[in-house]
């Protein structure tokens, strides 16, 4: 039987009635799988409770299964967006429920599947609010992108690299301050610090024994210091070529910075590949140093993404900044220097193709398979493969996503589908 459309559709979000296309069995066919290692033509991918169970390379008989065509589009894992702020018009230090469902529910229009919702720098009493909202939005989180936990961008950081984030609130680690929001909650997964910083290699050394992935960030580290810090837990570096060190000069002679030391080291990285933040010859430079394997996309998107441009705030309703959206790009007001990303995870695919002359299946690799191996979630997602989670998303030639789907259960449809 065909996957019937019989329910509703938001005339703006144009949302999907989860109860549509929900049987416990499904299969999509018609369609170029991207594994995202190889391409299978005309594949068929099958479904059963939420759960990948076969890749075939023909159409083959599914009885009682929901049939999708997906009308000679691309299949594709759905992506994993390991640093985003925002989008939809919210943020997810707004300091509510609704926040994180709507960020969730923007971004899966775009084809994301699982995002790490990531804090700015702020008061500790903020961040464990922040947290107290993920749990609850977690457990309530139905149509939209599923939480790989929280990402805690700062406080520790480098004050001349704070970019974006609030210098009043930027400090050194502070055991009893950390140790406090550790015994918290057991939803932060990753946290990003600069690890010169005093205190910083200890730092990295507890969250690698509790298991919550440790990245550098805002800083102004030199090889010596990153190198000890990837020894000591910090395996990431985030968002390369923004707020961070390159080569320094001191008294004449230089020192390799954390770009350099990203580069000579095996850490991952994570680029804003939303085509505005990195020009084309560095996304290329990257991608060839790096390769595949060591390079998640992110958007690092703030609320403006999924928005039409114009006015917005970066951070919290409350105390935020002032910005200006045009050109793809959040912007101080003066135009002086770019004030967060709008991006959405099929812009970056589409960059890294159009930009960086990436090949699709790599480009696909990049915001799928890599960074869920980064986050330690490949046992489940990131790959169409038997045994894993369907989260699929189905894209058409020019990476605008037709489908979103997680864990078998459509959310977001371009069109109402013939039925
Ligand atoms: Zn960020």
């Amino acid at each position: 039987m065909l996957c019937t459309f019989i329910g509703k559709v938001q005339s703006t979000a144009r949302f999907v009635d989860r109860n549509i296309c929900n049987t416990m069995r499904l299969k999509i066919i018609n369609g170029t799988i991207i594994t995202p290692y190889r391409y299978i033509r005309n594949g068929t991918v099958w479904v059963e409770n939420g759960i990948i169970i076969g890749i075939e390379t023909r159409d083959v008989d599914f009885p009682g299964a929901d049939v999708i065509d997906a009308e000679g589009h691309y299949v594709a894992p759905g992506f994993i967006d390991l640093h985003i702020h925002g989008g939809g018009g919210h943020d997810f230090m707004d300091g509510s429920v609704e926040a994180f469902l709507k960020i969730a529910e923007t971004h899966a229009q775009y084809g994301t599947t699982a995002m790490v919702p990531t804090t700015l720098t702020a008061e500790k009493e903020d961040l464990l609010e922040t947290l107290d909202f993920y749990e609850k939005a977690n457990a309530a989180n139905a149509n939209g992108a599923q939480f790989l936990g929280m990402h805690l961008e700062g406080p520790y950081f480098a004050l001349g690299q704070r970019g974006a984030q609030d210098p009043r609130y930027i400090r050194n680690p502070d055991p009893k301050e950390y140790e406090e929001v550790l015994a918290y909650s057991n939803s932060i997964t990753r946290w990003s610090a600069a690890p010169e910083l005093p205190g910083a290699i200890d730092f990295g050394k507890r969250l690698k024994q509790k298991g919550i992935l440790a990245a550098v960030a805002h800083t102004d580290a030199i090889y010596e210091d990153v190198l000890e810090a990837f020894e000591n837990g910090y395996t990431l570096a985030t968002h390369l070529y923004s707020a961070m060190s390159g080569v320094t000069r001191r008294n004449a002679f230089r020192y390799a910075g954390t770009i350099e030391s990203a580069f000579l080291l095996d850490m991952d990285v994570e680029i804003i590949a939303d085509g505005v933040h990195l020009p084309a010859p560095l996304l290329k430079l990257i991608y060839k140093i790096k390769g595949p394997d060591r390079i998640a996309l992110i958007t690092d998107a703030m609320r403006a993404a999924g928005m039409p441009e114009g006015e917005s705030t970066l951070g919290s309703l409350k105390n935020g900044l002032k910005v200006i959206v045009e050109d793809g790009v959040a912007k101080l007001p003066d135009r002086t220097s770019f004030a967060g990303s709008v991006s959405t995870a099929d812009r970056l695919v589409r960059a890294m193709v159009n930009m960086a002359d990436v090949s699709l299946l790599d480009a696909v690799r990049m915001a799928t398979a890599t960074p869920a191996r980064i986050m330690g979630v490949h046992d489940r997602k990131g790959t169409l493969v038997a045994g894993k989670d369907a989260d699929i998303v189905i894209f058409d030639a020019d990476i605008r996503i037709q489908r979103t789907i997680i864990k078998g259960k459509t959310i977001y449809l371009n069109a109402i589908p013939q039925i």
